[in-house]
């Protein structure tokens, strides 16, 4: 029963009753009054919080969709959430270490509103490293959910406990930032109240990772985008642009006296070209990062040993690399680094059963003060590495050559000799001169050597071993070589025609390695042979052994289809290069031609044929006919043919002679004889022009 001011009970009551009543009734409203209020306020409250936390989420979202810097957005979120909810410190770690030894890094990215406080606990949370395991912040790799703590000093293994007391810290939360499934970062705020879950701020928390962790992942993206700009993609290796721009940068932040602590080296592998024409792109893709891993093994060895030294290997492109030396001992270090190199390289490698054996030219530039760019210092090892490879081509010198001044000039000359090359290839200024290949015993005439002659205005010819190794060295070599092939077919036919064919007679033919790894190398003997209705039996062709062994099998095979065709092989300039029997015993080569050099310097004070001898056996044992090169004595002629050399050529019997004065020689025999064949008959034994006349045909260098 109830009580109203104004109702009949109420009337009967004693005023202290009807006093006591009206306060109570009083209570009961202002009670109700202060519910209505606090229910107001609280909701204000509540929609005042969700509004300032969605406007905290739009501020972080926006820098998040700007920025590819993932940090400042971090430091950002650890501000502004401290700010919103009032909790007193932010912190940030980042994930660190690869698989086996990942783990969450503190570090100095922090935000409270008592930095003074809070330090002692900010400073350890610096040092923290979090690694997989039960407790926040490691826990987050486990599982990657935002984890409450309402009071850290009733978490057992909360390693800050300590400082975190002397901070009056209670509550904690961390938030996992997550790039994809990957945890990439964390957040951890903590608050001086023990605080039940707060499942709004929860999802705040899990909003803000999923922001961050997509600035992770566009810094990932440019981070990769930079990283295939600026590495090989074959090899792994830096390329030529971050190459260049260390050099630049070093160069830059160097005084003009440090500068001298720069070395480049230029590295070109050689013969590489071969390969991937012979064997495919893939083969020479294989061979490159193969041969990047070795020089990678060389640059980890020496900086090992200099640990000071700063060492860059990259790829240049194609088959050049490039390495830049930073050290007090930079001369040491770059010449020690070219010489292993050279070891490195050289064990064979093994690409589609074909043992590889790569080699390397490589040019040395160290800085000094007088230069003025890098750009010259790279030019300048470039110019040794061309020498160095020039250098090798002659089979002279090291295959390591440092740059000095005269080198610009010799670079200089043979770059216009390489134009003249062009400019004499087209306008077929060559000529082709014969020199006789005869037998030892009687002087009869075997065939003829072709030699290419390069005519000068002053009446001079340049010599072959001057304008070859540039023609290689340009790729010049194989138009040139082909033009020397078809006129000496061209030649043969008109003999063959000439004399009736009642001559036996070959014309032997140089042919460069570079022109006999050509894919179509020998479609085109073929087609010439055709076009010039040359007899394959009047053809020879001559290939020196670093043509041969560059791809043995192939070598083999493409011999094979020669001799089918009916034109013989000899193996040139024997003794100067790898002779290894091991690949000859596989090539079907007709015959083998002792260098000059064994030969000519021979005399009756001097002699020492032991080499020579030991090569004549051994072509004996593979049934190979052997000419000896560079006869120029009676002396050397009659000792070759006592150790048992056939065939010969050189001054004492003929000089290379021009065709119509060789066509003559070859008429006024009247039957020569052949290499595979003892001839039956010989009338009239050559006696030799050159040696009496002196022939037109001599090179002068
Ligand atoms: P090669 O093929 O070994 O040719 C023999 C060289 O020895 C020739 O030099 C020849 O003139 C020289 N010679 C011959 N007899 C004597 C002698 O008694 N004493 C001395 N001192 N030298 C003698 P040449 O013509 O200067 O050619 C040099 C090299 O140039 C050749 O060596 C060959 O490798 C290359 N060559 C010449 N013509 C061609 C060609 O058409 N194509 C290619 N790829 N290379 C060629
Ligand atoms: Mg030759
Ligand atoms: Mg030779």
């Amino acid at each position: 029963m109830s009580f109203q001011p104004g109702s009949d009970t109420f009337d009967v009551l004693s005023s202290d009753q009807k006093i006591a009543r009206l306060e109570r009734a009083l209570m009961r409203e202002r009670r109700a009054r202060l519910d209505a209020e606090s229910i107001a306020e609280r909701g204000l409250r509540e929609s005042y919080l969700a509004r300032s936390r969605l406007e905290l989420l739009n501020r972080i979202a926006t820098v998040a969709n700007d920025s590819n810097d993932p940090i400042a957005t971090l430091r950002l979120a650890a501000e502004e959430i401290c700010l919103v909810t009032g909790w007193a410190i932010g912190h940030v770690l980042i994930r660190a270490g690869d698989v086996g030894d990942v783990r969450l890094e503190g570090t100095d990215i922090w935000f409270a509103h008592d930095p003074d406080l809070m330090f002692p606990f900010a400073d350890a949370s610096n040092r923290l490293v979090a690694w997989p395991c039960a407790s926040p912040p490691g826990r987050l790799f486990i599982n990657p959910h935002p984890i409450w703590t309402p009071d850290i000093h009733a978490l057992p293994g909360f390693t800050r406990s300590d400082l975190a007391l002397r901070s009056q810290l209670r509550a904690g939360v961390a938030a996992p930032v997550l790039m994809g499934q990957e945890l990439v970062a964390a957040i951890e705020f903590f608050a001086t109240d023990t605080l039940a879950p707060d499942p709004e701020l929860l999802e705040l928390l899990v909003q803000v990772g999923t922001q961050a962790g997509r600035v992770f992942k566009r810094q990932h993206h440019a981070r990769r985008l930079l990283e295939s700009a600026t590495r090989d993609p074959l090899t792994g290796l830096p390329n030529r642009t971050l190459f260049e721009a260390r050099l630049a940068e070093l160069f830059e932040a160097l005084s003009n006296k440090e500068k001298t602590s720069l070395s480049l080296i230029y590295i070109d592998l050689d013969g590489f070209k071969l390969v991937n024409d012979t064997m495919g792109h893939q083969a020479g893709d294989q061979l490159l990062v193969a041969m990047a891993s070795r020089l990678r093994d060389v640059v980890k060895k020496i900086e090992g040993h200099f640990p000071e030294a700063e060492i860059m290997l990259a790829r240049m492109g194609g088959d050049e690399f490039t390495v830049l030396v930073s050290s007090a001992a930079n001369v040491v270090v770059a010449e020690l680094l070219a010489e292993k190199i050279h070891v490195r390289l050289h064990p064979v490698h093994r690409v589609n059963d074909n043992d590889l054996r790569a080699s390397a030219s490589v040019g040395i530039a160290h800085m000094d003060e007088t230069y003025t760019s890098p750009e010259v210092l790279m030019r300048d090892a470039d110019v040794a590495m061309y020498e160095a490879k020039y250098q090798g081509k002659l089979g002279i010198g090291p295959r390591t050559v440092s740059f000095d001044a005269t080198m610009r000039a010799e670079a200089l000359t043979r770059l216009e000799l390489q134009s003249a090359l062009r400019q004499a290839i087209e306008q077929r200024a060559f000529e082709l001169h014969y020199q006789p290949i005869v037998q030892l015993n009687e002087r009869n005439i075997v065939g003829f050597e072709a030699l290419l002659r390069w005519p000068q205005p002053n009446g001079d010819y340049t010599a072959p071993d001057i304008f070859i190794p540039v023609a290689e060295e340009c790729g010049l070599i194989v138009p040139l070589g082909t033009w020397v092939f078809r006129e000496a077919c061209r030649t043969a036919a008109r003999w063959s025609a000439e004399t009736g064919g009642d001559r036996i007679f070959f014309i032997s033919v140089n042919v460069a390695p570079n022109q006999f790894q050509q894919p179509n190398f020998i479609d085109l003997v073929r087609d010439i042979l055709m076009e010039t209705g040359a007899h394959p039996r009047t053809i020879a062709i001559e290939l020196t052994e670093s043509a041969a062994v560059i791809n043995p099998i192939r070598t083999a095979h493409m011999l094979e289809e020669l001799r089918a065709m009916g034109v013989r092989v000899s193996l040139d300039d024997f003794g100067t290069g790898y002779s290894s029997l091991a690949h000859l015993q596989v090539m079907p080569f007709d015959a083998l031609k002792i260098d000059g050099s064994f030969v000519m310097n021979q005399d009756e004070t001097n002699t020492n044929w032991t080499i020579v001898k030991a090569m004549t056996s051994m072509a004996d044992a593979m049934d190979l006919r052997v000419v000896a090169e560079g006869i120029e004595t009676e002396f050397q002629r009659s000792r070759l043919q006592e150790i048992g050399c056939k065939f010969g050529q050189g001054w004492l019997f003929d000089r290379a002679l021009p065709e119509a004065d060789a066509l003559a020689l070859l008429k006024s025999v009247n039957i020569a004889g052949d290499m595979s064949s003892e001839p039956q008959i010989q009338p009239q034994v050559h006696k030799g022009l050159g040696a009496t006349n002196g022939s037109n045909s001599g090179v002068s260098s």
